[in-house]
């Protein structure tokens, strides 16, 4: 497969592929989970290469991302505040905070797999990111338009 796929739009990884089974194919994100939609494979060769091509066209083809509004530029001046506050420098686990905040990941029983932060970690980083909100709402009110 020679194809070039966007890294994912949810997640934003690059560990995107082609799965392939003998009845379908999708493109599946290795990391979040988020699927294309499904090609069903055909009686012949050409029809499965012009089904892919549309498949792999709709997942490479993204819609302008809206305009940021005011609190989501709030939003993320608290993460980057949050994350200077904690004093990590490891690329891992401040990509992996911001996926916490950012709502990518869910607590359920606890993150597991792919997140390198325990849960002392995840705990901590909340306590700064509800701090720095909160210092980030206060010194903006006002400013609000
Ligand atoms: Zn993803």
């Amino acid at each position: 497969m020679t194809d070039e796929f966007k890294s994912c739009p949810f997640c934003g990884s690059a560990d995107v592929e082609l799965r392939e089974s003998i009845t379908d194919e999708q493109i599946t994100c290795c990391h979040c989970g988020a699927r294309s939609g499904l090609i069903y494979l055909g009686a012949s060769d050409a029809v499965n290469a012009a089904n892919r091509r549309v498949l792999v066209s709709a997942w490479n083809t993204r819609a302008a991302p809206p305009a940021r509004t005011y609190a989501e530029g709030v939003e993320d001046a608290a993460v980057d505040a949050a994350i200077s506050a904690i004093g990590w420098t490891d690329e891992r686990m401040i990509a992996d905070a911001r996926k916490i905040a950012a709502g990518v990941w869910f607590e359920t029983y606890g993150f597991g797999g792919d997140c390198c932060l325990t849960g002392p970690q995840v705990t901590s980083f909340r306590s700064c990111l509800d701090g720095a909100s909160a210092a980030i709402r206060l010194l903006s009110q006002g400013e609000e338009a």
